[in-house]
């Protein structure tokens, strides 16, 4: 379902009326974790000023330590949706458990699996029959492949409103978090009819080096960015070290304007 081989034309999903998909990069931007409604709402702005047409923040979060920030769970949700009714922005946020679908489902625009949950299939079966677009993260370990059979997991249950998101995977490497693989991009657009999208945050965990991966993630070909920005991000509850701060912003913005220059 997912293959290019029955489905020659790529396809566009429409986020909330947005569209991810050939022929433009769409920003996503917003803060790591739903922390308060007022750091939500200014990194919203932030988002908006930079370009961004989506707002991304995490009510459920699935930390590495038990003992590092969860999430506000609902009430994370509740702020989200009150920061879109403030600024438009329609909203994506993760779900980390097949039992939450629902709840998550009734606040967001689009769903998030993490990279921890790519082969979580109770999760991924439930999120294709939740009635919104999926936004499929590709597992830290995985192969191209993999990724794109849990994608298959989706689109079985009747959802083909995926977009798949190269996040970085694990290597030898230990200088960045993980290692962008930029060439996932061209592989998955190759053989796949779904939208591809990267996360430069995420990957690099560094904030330095968000705005060079934004740069090739948009000269790859990619149909678009999720990044995190914060207001403060040294007092962030989560990956404060890669929220983007408004200084850097401006210069978000220009890559974003600059992309047709570029390809
Ligand atoms: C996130 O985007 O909030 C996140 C946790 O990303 P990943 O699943 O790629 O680690």
């Amino acid at each position: 379902l997912v293959s290019r081989e029955n489905h020659p034309e790529r396809s566009t999903v429409h986020v909330g009326g947005v569209p991810i998909g050939p022929d433009t990069v769409t920003l996503i931007a917003g803060p790591c974790a739903v922390e308060t409604h007022q750091q939500t709402l200014e990194a919203a702005r932030m988002a908006q000023a930079a370009g961004a047409v989506l707002l991304r923040g995490g009510a459920f979060k699935p930390r590495t330590s038990p003992y590092a920030f969860q999430g506000l769970g609902e009430k994370g949700l509740r702020i989200l949706a009150d920061v879109r009714e403030e600024t438009g922005l329609p909203i994506v946020t993760e779900v980390t458990d097949a039992r939450d679908v629902e709840l998550v489902a009734s606040y967001a625009d689009m769903l998030q699996v993490g990279t921890r949950n790519m082969q979580n299939f109770a999760l991924l079966q439930a999120v294709g029959t939740a009635g919104r677009p999926v936004m499929l993260k590709r597992g830290m370990n995985a192969t191209v492949e993999e990724w794109l059979m849990a994608a298959e997991y989706i689109a079985q249950r009747g959802n083909l409103d995926i977009v798949l998101c190269e996040r970085g995977i694990r290597t030898f490497e230990t200088a960045t978090r993980n290692t962008l693989d930029v060439s996932a991009v061209p592989v998955a657009q190759q053989l796949s009819h779904l939208p591809v999208i990267i996360d430069p945050s995420h990957s690099g965990g560094r904030r330095e080096l968000v705005l060079p991966l934004t740069r090739a993630a948009v000269a790859v070909g990619a149909d678009g960015v999720i990044v995190d920005v914060h207001p403060h991000p040294e007092q962030a509850l989560c990956d404060g070290p890669q929220a983007l701060v408004g200084a850097d912003l401006g210069e978000l913005a220009q890559v974003m304007n600059d992309f047709p220059a570029l390809l």
